[in-house]
């Protein structure tokens, strides 16, 4: 890809943003940037374009700067729909995502893992399984680095693992990775996306560019998942809870079942500190990746017995009077929730609510009636959530997260699980995900 002497545009400006206009500014680009934002949210940013004299533009995107450009690249975050954005492709003006830039300039193996949810979390797994191996790897994407800081890395590393959104497949042309994860489909950013097919072929992106040489892993019990595999080229590995796969891993209840070329290995996972049916799904999609890429049994094994999980995933928070509280605030989406439901055998006082993505509550519905006790909802979706699922067992409402919490402790009793998991997006009240879990962790902490 020859960028030398050629207008681009970076649109979004934060951690990966800035990290592709100075990659572009070394290649000797015409760069210039673009970001919603105002200038004095981001003056750090806004001085260091300055010094490197980028052409800027701040508190939202017009239409003619884009149109006057070769090139755009969106960072992680950027709706690809935009409207500027949309007006500069109709005129035939090239977009590409940051992880496309990325690529044309990579050339060692990459791992990408995509789906609705678990794709940090799978990320990291197989990040560390590889790096206990001994392996010199680079994990990027949403998580860890952007991966632009990997283009012409080098022999600094022998191995991307990747985690990769919608939005970035979406503004994909020739990336291809080695090995392709798809964890789940379910409904997600119907805010962003209109319809849910578009938001299913983002997705399925990931294989697009995928031969019969590379590997596709993919998740054997999500309907979703199986009616588009027909479409993967790539050797096809299975993970499953329920059924016996031929090459690929399922789970026999106490330990999970690696089966590559005929040869079975067993993982216990009783030392696992990871809770949740989910992370099993999530440690299968791991350990066949890891092993495909060369680390031993040992090494597997010794990341599964340490692995904790993350903060704000079903991340355990304190006991009181015999009630575990545990945060899961970036249970943002309707499967998440219905997972992390499925998780407890307790009965379940449920915080939920936020910004509405206006999906389909359907499915959480059997959910909610046969595992939680009492409901309490936030947020802007309160009253829709009210209308759908509040008949389905004991609703109440609460103006803040610390009432919420208020509320849940008076109701619980031993033997019961308080668990925030949202099934909404934060921004109605919160910064984002992570702060809506620190104020949760904060009320809980001075119960
Ligand atoms: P992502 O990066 O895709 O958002 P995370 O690993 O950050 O995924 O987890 C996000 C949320 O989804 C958390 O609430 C977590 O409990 C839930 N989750 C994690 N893995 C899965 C999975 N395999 N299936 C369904 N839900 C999951």
């Amino acid at each position: 890809m020859d960028l030398l002497g050629r207008k681009v545009l970076v649109v979004g400006l934060a951690k990966t943003g800035l990290a592709t206009v100075r990659f572009l500014k070394e290649k000797g680009s015409i760069v210039g940037a673009s970001e919603v934002k105002p200038e004095e949210e981001m003056k750090e940013v806004a001085q260091e374009l300055k010094a490197m004299s980028i052409s800027m533009e701040w508190g939202g995107h017009t239409v003619r700067n884009f149109l006057h450009q070769d090139l755009i690249v969106l960072s992680p975050g950027v709706d690809p729909t935009l409207d500027p954005i949309q007006k500069a492709m109709d005129q035939g003006i090239q977009v590409i995502s940051e992880m496309e830039l990325a690529y044309h300039f990579i050339n060692i193996p990459i791992i990408a893992i995509t789906g609705t949810n678990g794709k940090t979390t799978t990320t990291l797994l197989i990040g560390e399984m590889l790096k206990e191996e001994g392996k010199k790897v680079g994990v990027g994407g949403n998580v860890g680095e952007p991966l632009i800081l990997f283009a012409e890395g080098g022999d600094r590393y022998e191995l991307l693992v990747v985690e990769v959104s919608s939005f970035q497949l979406e503004g994909s042309e020739r990336f291809r990775p080695r090995c392709s994860v798809l964890l789940n489909i379910t409904e997600d950013h119907l805010d962003r996306y209109s319809r849910y097919e578009d938001y299913i072929e983002a997705k399925m992106r990931i294989f697009k560019n995928q031969g019969i040489e590379d590997l596709a892993i993919l998740n054997r019990d999500d309907p979703m998942v199986m009616k588009y595999a027909e479409r993967v080229r790539a050797k096809k590995l299975f993970f499953s809870l329920k059924e016996r796969v031929e090459e690929g891993g399922f789970f026999n209840g106490k330990e999970i079942l690696l089966r590559l070329g005929g040869v079975e290995e067993a993982y216990p996972l009783s030392q696992s500190p990871l809770k949740g049916i989910h992370n099993v799904e999530n440690m299968m999609a791991a350990v066949i990746a890891a092993r495909l890429f060369g680390s031993s049994k040992g090494a597997i094994e010794r990341v599964l017995n340490r692995f904790r999980g993350l903060e704000h995933r079903l991340e355990f928070v304190r006991e009181i009077e015999g009630v575990p509280y545990y945060n899961d605030s970036k249970g943002t989406n309707v499967g998440s929730v219905v997972k992390s439901l499925q998780s407890f055998q307790e009965p379940v006082i449920l915080i939920a609510g936020g910004k509405d993505k206006n999906t389909d509550l359907r499915p959480l519905r059997e959910w909610v009636q046969t595992r939680v006790k009492r409901m309490i909802l936030i947020g802007e979706a309160k009253e829709r959530m009210a209308r759908e699922l509040g008949p389905l067992t004991e609703t109440v409402m609460a103006g803040t997260m610390e009432e919420a919490v208020l509320l849940a402790h008076r109701m619980a009793k031993t033997g019961e699980v308080v668990l925030l998991s949202p099934a909404c997006s934060s921004f109605d009240m919160f910064r984002d995900y992570k702060e809506r879990g620190k104020v949760f962790k904060e009320a809980v902490r001075r119960l």
